[in-house]
């Protein structure tokens, strides 16, 4: 008795002449560990010439398999208790090693492989599952059924010399395998880590754990969801984890500036003109929009504030220019890995009116920050007269910002 049976409906069954010289996979089929049965779609073709496929209705280049052969195929195959039916297309749910183990248990695997354009859409019916190999086309379904065979068979129990070896593998878990070495010990200057000849067999298991993580998250951040890196004990994350991890931070920033005589109204690097000639007060251009947006994105990174770089007991930004600030913020969040991906602001100003500059305020930050100018927001309202806006004792701002790393 097989473990499991394939039935593979193909126009080209010479292609899985292939897994007759596949190491492990060979021995499986030689030791009846798998049983891999052909079914040539051609001789499930219409008419005396044994026609398979056919121009599509609506016109376009290519053709496209009949549904009729395939059905027939389908048909004349005997299903064993659990049996399941693939259909390989580029459509279906990307395969995955965690698929291999759930089929792992069946009896018998039917694999469909389409050919040139593809299959008539009423082939779908005859699927339980749509499997792709990945996110590229290639001309048939041989290559991935192939692929199928080989992954499934080479965890059935008697394929591979060590059981144990199947344990850490890459996908397994979710994470990817960590580094392998053989012989030689010293190879181009290559040496292998210490700790591997250490015999010490628990630290071996620490670092190949620690190892596992680390390339996952180098190479793989897209396999680790919060909740499996949680589960993992603490010493075994990385110290710069939650950076790595995230792909998106949220910051937020606020700013207050006093209104006084002989000062500049400078808001978003516009000179505005108060009625009654007043301006912010500050060490630099006292520019709060721009103090806001700089506070919301060191803080999405957790930064600290902008007092924390311009110092304001620093002679040299004495009246600076806030948008060459923001230039250098911009600069660090870009060194650390992280892009903007938009602002919000909210300016709070009794007078004077701010919403006829927001479009120019708008075109200085996004040169600034080299995002378009439609990924930045920025409202003004009023304090209805109350609260030190409201008394025209100072203007404030309010930002969020959102990153994405790179
Ligand atoms: N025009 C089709 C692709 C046809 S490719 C479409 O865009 O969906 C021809 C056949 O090759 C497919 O029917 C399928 O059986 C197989 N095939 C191609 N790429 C595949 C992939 N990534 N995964 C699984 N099967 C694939």
């Amino acid at each position: 008795m097989s473990n499991i049976k394939f039935e593979i409906i193909t126009l080209f069954p010479k292609a899985f002449e292939l897994i007759k010289n596949l190491g492990v996979i060979t021995r499986a089929l030689e030791n009846n560990l798998i049983n891999v049965k052909l079914h040539d779609l051609r001789e499930y073709g219409e008419g005396s010439y044994r026609q398979v496929d056919d121009k599509p209705y609506g016109g376009g280049s290519g053709m496209v398999l009949k549904p009729e052969p395939i059905y027939r195929a389908h048909d004349s195959i005997n299903k064993l208790s659990k049996s399941r039916t693939l259909l390989m297309t580029p459509q279906g749910k990307v395969l995955k090693q965690k698929d291999f183990l759930r089929w792992s248990a069946l009896d018998q695997l039917i694999i469909i492989c389409g050919q040139y354009e593809g299959f008539d859409e009423r082939v779908r019916c005859l699927a339980d599952e749509e499997i792709s190999l990945g996110d590229y086309v290639l001309s048939g379904g041989e290559i991935p059924a192939i692929s199928i065979i080989n992954g499934l068979t080479r965890l059935l129990p008697g394929t591979l010399g060590d059981p144990d070896s199947l344990i850490d593998e890459s996908h397994n878990s979710s994470l990817l395998e960590y580094p392998h070495y053989t012989r030689p010990f010293i190879f181009k200057e290559m040496k292998v880590p210490d700790i591997l000849i250490s015999g010490n067999h628990e630290e071996i298991k620490l670092w190949r754990e620690q190892k596992s993580l680390e390339r996952t998250l180098k190479r793989r951040n897209d396999l680790i969801s919060n909740e499996n890196y949680k589960k993992s004990p603490q010493s075994k994350r990385i110290k710069k984890d939650s950076n790595q991890l995230m792909k998106f931070r949220i910051g937020n920033g606020y700013d207050i500036h006093r209104l006084v005589e002989g000062r500049n109204l400078v808001i978003g690097g516009i000179k505005l003109q108060h009625p009654e000639n007043l301006g912010l007060d500050g060490h630099s251009d006292a520019d709060v929009l721009s103090h806001s947006i700089m506070d919301a994105l060191l803080g999405a990174l957790s930064l600290g504030d902008i007092g924390k770089y311009f110092p304001p007991t620093d002679e040299k930004w004495k009246n600076a220019d806030s948008l060459f600030l923001l230039s250098k913020v911009i600069e660090l969040i870009r060194e650390e890995g992280w892009e903007v991906n938009n602002i919000d602001s909210v300016i709070v100003a009794e007078r004077p009116k701010i919403k006829p500059h927001v479009e120019l305020m708008k075109n200085n930050i996004s040169k600034v920050l080299k995002i378009d100018n439609n990924l930045i927001g920025i409202k003004a309202t009023t304090n209805e007269k109350l609260g030190p806006e409201g008394r025209e004792e100072g203007i404030s701002c309010h930002s969020v910002a959102l990153l994405e790393k790179k």
